[in-house]
């Protein structure tokens, strides 16, 4: 007996807020779709997992940190979706479980009612019993009741054996609002499980906050600093921030002395409470002469990684009379961007003079400071 879950995850709606579809929203430390994946990924009753993306969505970059599933590509439909995903799943599955994606809370428990209902009927599917009084309402008034016997709040994930399923979805032409629909259209028996009031859907701005409030999500956030001087010497470009840009000197130093990345660099073992620059990469050790900084930043990154941490934002600040930073101010957000497997909105580069005060005012040298902040789900 294989059982294969299905998990939809083609829809485009933005009402949970910002830019992304609800699915690849965060939550906690990763999306919300692979909050919903990882439940059926561990269930020892689950052998496959089918993840049916928009094709706009495609691209792996935007679904981090999903457990390993096929990928299969949905429709314009839910019908065309789910269809998608039950041809995929037709070559092995004698059983398919499918879920939305924008339910991250899914427990083990329901997907485990389910499956034992299956055992008997063609059909089984998770619901609550609506306990609210229910109005008819118009214009803000209410017009009038309705019963609430009887009346029940769909969920998922909702199961089937495949063969009786693939068959009523290759025969449907309307776009259900869920397979329970298209089962009984079918004249499928479908079995009602206890659901839970905890298996939300994420459909507005405020269910991201609920169901992080449900996980009980106890976040580590971390903020670290850093700074960074190096001295002008001899040359015709200095590194900041990545970016080679044309000066009259260069900065001297050890590596390169890009003094904005060295200052990132360190913020972020700073945070991470592990040293600094020197302690990882010796002065004194020949191999890290002239080194390329982003060696460093992208050791700190992988090393935030490794415990757990995730990146949030980095702001850096360089101080300087010249070279102007404005116009190279884009290329070094990207650069850091890139270098830190991070959106480029995520990172700040800007600049002030020092008011011809000091080291940095006599244009003997540029320092830099910033500031990183990680975030451990
Ligand atoms: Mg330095």
């Amino acid at each position: 007996m294989t059982t294969v879950a299905i998990i939809v995850a083609a829809g485009r709606g933005t009402r949970a807020g910002g830019d992304l579809p609800k699915q690849w929203q965060m939550l906690g430390g990763r999306c919300v779709a692979a909050t919903a994946m990882q439940v059926f990924a561990d269930h020892p009753g689950i052998d496959r997992l089918i993840l049916v993306l928009h094709p706009d969505d495609m691209e792996s970059a935007r679904w981090p940190r999903i457990p390993v599933a096929e990928i299969v590509t949905g429709g314009a439909t839910r019908r065309e979706s789910v269809l998608a995903g039950l041809e995929a799943a037709a070559k092995t599955a004698d059983r398919v479980l499918i879920h939305d994606a924008a339910r991250p809370l899914v427990s083990a428990t329901i997907i485990d009612r389910v499956l034992d209902a299956l055992d008997t009927h063609a059909g089984a599917a998770p619901a609550v019993a609506v306990t609210d009084t229910l109005w008819h309402g118009q214009d803000d008034k209410v017009t009038g009741m309705q019963d609430r016997s009887g009346l029940y709040r769909a969920q998922t994930p909702q199961g089937f054996h495949l063969g009786p399923l693939l068959a009523a979805h290759r025969a449907n032409r309307d776009d259900a609002t869920d397979d329970v629909a298209v089962a009984r259209a079918a004249g499928l028996d479908v079995a009602i499980v206890a659901g839970d009031e905890d298996n939300i859907k994420i459909t507005t701005p405020g269910d991201i906050a609920r169901a992080t409030k449900l996980m009980g999500h106890q976040m580590d956030i971390r903020c670290g600093n850093g700074y960074d001087v190096h001295r002008f010497g001899p040359g015709d470009h200095v590194w900041l921030c990545g970016v080679q840009v044309p000066h009259d000197r260069s900065l001297q130093g050890h590596s390169d002395a890009d003094v904005g990345m060295h200052a990132v660099t360190d913020a972020i073992y700073g945070a991470l409470g592990m040293g600094d620059i020197g302690q990882h990469f010796p002065p004194s050790d020949p191999q890290w002469k002239g080194a390329a900084s982003h060696i460093f930043l992208e050791h700190a990154v992988a090393l935030a990684a490794d415990h757990g941490y995730r990146i949030s934002n980095a702001d850096c600040t360089l101080v300087c009379e010249t070279p102007k930073i404005g116009p190279h101010q884009g290329a070094m957000k990207s650069a850091m961007a890139r270098i830190m497997g991070l959106t480029p909105d995520r990172i700040s580069v800007k600049a002030t003079t020092s008011e011809r005060l000091g080291f940095t005012g006599r244009a003997e040298g540029i320092a830099s400071i910033a500031t990183v902040t990680l975030v451990k789900p």
